[in-house]
């Protein structure tokens, strides 16, 4: 009755982006289902090529760019900037 289909959750995903000088650089990074989304809205290009990892690039980036705000208990932190 009950299937157990294993899906992971941190999957390696490559997308173009528009560098500094204007020249398309290829990003790569380990994403959440989350983020996975954003980037795919944001990037037609982002395609995923079968990695797995055990954490997302983005959401750990964010953590260490904000070091000093703590989401609250209960809260996500998301809506004070
Ligand atoms: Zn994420």
């Amino acid at each position: 009755m009950k299937q157990t289909k294993l899906q992971p959750q941190f999957v390696a995903i490559a997308w173009e982006d528009a560098g500094e000088k204007g020249i398309p650089v290829t990003v790569r990074a380990i994403l959440c289902l989350r983020h996975r989304r954003e980037i795919g809205l944001q990037h037609p290009t982002a395609r995923g090529w079968g990695q797995f990892g055990e954490g997302c690039d983005l959401c750990l980036r964010h953590e260490v760019a904000q070091p000093r705000v703590r989401a609250p208990i209960g809260g996500t932190g998301c809506r004070r900037r």
